[in-house]
């Protein structure tokens, strides 16, 4: 066969020897090396009744934050998508009607907002470019699935609970942000 590169080497296939065939040189080697392990402090954890504390700059699944009335905080500017290196933010703005104001913090916002979490690198580049302290990334990570669909979250899948209505939610659903709001 005609080799793709020239890195193929050849390699001298010795026969085995009486001792080699009987592996038991092989076999106590193996045992002696798991033995060894035995007493070594274990790197693994037994998740998820054990969970490791996450890096002050953990960087998980991203929330749409509200102000302190609960209304949106996105006006759907669409920078966060423009800065996105995934392209994973795509978003549908509206325009406030009267009577809405008590939902939306700016005239226009976000009708759609969609993050799809196969494309997301976690990078953090939307909470950054984020004028309106609308998009964070949060201590939680994307939960696991079968379906590719189902790691595509819209609105409802990332919008915080509300500040009034589920303020026990909202205040889980802010943590580390909180603690860096306090500091800061
Ligand atoms: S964290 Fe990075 S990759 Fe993910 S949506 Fe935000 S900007 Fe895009
Ligand atoms: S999350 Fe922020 S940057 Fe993205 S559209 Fe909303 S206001 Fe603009």
């Amino acid at each position: 066969m005609q080799a793709l590169t020239n890195r193929v080497k050849a390699v001298e296939r010795k026969p085995m020897s009486f001792f080699e065939r009987m592996y038991l040189v092989a076999i106590f080697k193996g045992m002696f090396i798991t033995f060894m392990h035995i007493f070594k402090k274990k790197p693994t954890i037994n998740y998820p009744e054990k969970k490791r504390p996450f890096s002050p700059v953990f960087r998980g699944l991203q929330v749409l934050n509200r102000d302190a009335e609960g209304r949106e905080n996105c006006t759907a500017c669409g920078l966060c998508a423009v800065a996105c290196p995934a392209e994973a933010i795509t978003m549908e703005a509206a325009e406030r009607k009267e009577g809405e104001g008590h939902l939306y913090r700016e005239e226009k916002y976000a009708a759609k907002y969609e993050i799809n979490m196969l494309r997301c690198i976690f990078c953090g580049l939307c909470e950054e470019a984020c004028p309106k302290d609308a998009i964070y990334l949060s201590e939680t990570f994307t939960p696991a699935d079968y379906q590719r669909k189902q790691f595509i979250y819209n609105k409802e899948d990332l919008l915080i609970p509300h500040p009034v209505e589920e303020p026990e939610a909202y205040k889980k659903a802010l943590g580390n942000k909180a603690k860096k709001e306090i500091i800061n």
